[in-house]
């Protein structure tokens, strides 16, 4: 009978109960019940909740609706290619221009705003291809509110048009429709309004669904003003709002390095007020706005939600997609950078040690087969031959029947090669007597997690060539647990097995 039990509410943040002491209860209850308890290292175990909200910057939950006030949309332009998106972003982009200064030079910074005559605003996000939904939603980071799918009307749905529909529908993300290059005389607006609707899956509004059409010339600018109202009506349907209180919080859109200017990066706002001066953390990169921009290079004192800017002040270039938040100062910055970088070591050596993990399982299981296979030719030949043989057995299945002495072990090494030869020598160990348990293994200095394994299974930490941290003594020291740091690995071999001799009960 197999028994498997699941630690639940771990991503509880407002309760960090430590997965640790679950396990020791665990394993408390299965022993007074009489079962077995065997636990192999979870990968997720490390992941303390608790830990990761104390020490990372955090996403904060969404604020209460009364809090919020109404933001932009932002817009993200789609379809197959040749059908039209960069020239119709580009006459959206010089139409923002020659609202605000005659002969006023564009800079490509991944997204401008469009302020209409009524004050209200639009972000379009123009980075190139599907990058706004491809890399950016991969790191799950939702950007768009609306796409506006561009379709050439003398060509109709085609392969990435049906493609953008699938990602925006995922996204669940509205579409408007603009079908483009109505001025071409081969143009056939119906026809693909029919496509659209077969083979794009759409229900457009005038066949009594709720998706706009629009019908323009991107060359022309014809229409427009039908396309900006579709874009308004569908944000006040949406009704989007966000909280203007710092910190504020947001997206990565585009970054690179610049001769003259250095870093740079475009964000987007989604939330909070963004203000010179500001620290901001986006994955392992940070930096402290010296100056925001937006794409005609005007410089900006604030940003606010639905706001793209470019931003100068970057330590070091962060990555398209990632999230950014601002942090209260350049030490916690530091710190967060710091947690970071040291869980992803953890992760990598977690993976690592799973990658041992199953590798060391198929060994086992080749080796116990092949372990049984001797021993019933051996019990096979001497049952033929002994009968004091038969008595032996008796005896040895008494003493199997008595309860089982256990030495519970963690192996921290320096490198995957080292644990590896240390667990392959220990597989090859045997003893009747006294069961070897290895219950955590893995690679780089004995930490506290490690310490926290051997309270929970009262094991003993062989370090092999690393040091064990301050921190880590300092919890060995208290619990009582005994760490055994060694540089040679037969060494270290003996020294198990003098363990587990000494595990033993003493000879009557
Ligand atoms: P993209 O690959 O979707 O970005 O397409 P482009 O914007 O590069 O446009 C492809 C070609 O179609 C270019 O030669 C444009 O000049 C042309 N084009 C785009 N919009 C229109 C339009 O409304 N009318 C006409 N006649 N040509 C257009």
């Amino acid at each position: 009978l197999e028994i498997i039990g699941f630690i639940d509410g771990a991503d509880n943040y407002s309760k960090p109960t430590s997965i640790i002491e679950n396990i020791s209860m665990l394993r408390e209850i299965t022993k007074k019940c009489g079962f077995k308890s065997n636990m192999i290292p979870n990968p997720n175990i490390s992941k303390q909740p608790s830990d990761k909200y104390i020490k990372d910057a955090f996403k904060r939950p969404p604020a209460p609706y009364n809090s919020t006030i109404p933001r932009h949309p932002v817009v993200t332009i789609m379809g197959h290619v040749d059908h039209g998106k960069t020239t119709l972003l580009d006459t959206l982009r010089n139409a923002s221009v020659a609202k605000s200064e005659f002969g006023a030079i564009t800079q490509h910074i991944g997204a401008f705003i469009v302020v209409l005559d009524n004050g209200k605003k639009i972000t379009f996000l123009d980075t190139p291809g599907h990058a706004a939904f491809t890399t950016i939603r991969s790191r799950g980071a939702q950007v768009t509110d609306i796409v506006v799918l561009v379709v050439a009307a003398d060509d109709g749905v085609k392969e990435q048009t049906i493609e953008s529909i699938r990602m925006a529908k995922n996204a669940k993300v509205p579409i408007i429709v603009a079908i483009n290059k109505i001025d071409k005389p081969m143009a056939d607006i119906e026809r693909c309004k029919k496509m659209l609707q077969t083979q794009g899956g759409l229900d457009l509004e005038e066949f009594g669904g709720s998706v706009q059409v629009v019908q323009i010339s991107a060359l022309h600018g014809t229409n427009f003003n039908y396309l900006i109202e579709s874009i308004l009506t569908l944000a006040e349907i949406l009704d989007l709002r966000s909280d203007p209180n710092p910190p504020a919080e947001g997206v990565i859109i585009e970054s690179k390095v610049d001769s003259h200017k250095g870093k740079l990066a475009t964000v987007l706002v989604q939330r909070g007020k963004l203000l010179n001066g500001s620290i901001l953390v986006a994955g392992t990169a940070w930096g402290k706005v010296r100056k925001m921009m937006d794409h005609q290079s005007n410089i900006l004192q604030e940003a606010n939600p639905s706001d793209a800017i470019q931003i100068i002040g970057w330590k070091e270039l962060p990555q398209a997609g990632q999230e950014f938040l601002q942090v209260s100062s350049d030490k916690r910055a530091r710190e967060v950078i710091d947690y970071r970088l040291s869980k992803s070591i953890e992760e990598k050596q977690i993976e690592d040690s799973v990658h041992i993990l199953s590798k060391l399982e198929e060994h086992n299981k080749e080796y116990k087969n092949h372990l049984l296979e001797k021993r019933n030719h051996r019990i096979y030949r001497r049952s033929k031959f002994s009968s004091v043989y038969q008595e032996k057995l008796l005896k040895n299945r008494k003493n199997e029947e008595k309860e089982e002495i256990r030495l519970n072990i963690v192996i921290k090494g320096d490198v995957i090669g080292s644990v590896e030869a240390i667990l392959d020598v220990l597989e090859t160990y045997e003893s009747d007597q006294c069961k070897l348990d290895i219950i955590h293994f893995g690679i780089g200095n004995v930490s506290v997690t490690d310490i926290e394994y051997a309270d929970a299974f009262q094991a003993i930490v062989y370090a092999f060539n690393v040091d064990v941290l301050k921190d880590a003594e300092e919890s060995a020291h208290q619990s009582k647990i005994v760490i055994k740091q060694h540089n040679i690995i037969y060494k270290l071999i003996d020294d198990i097995k003098d363990e587990m001799n000494n595990s033993l009960p003493p000879i009557e």
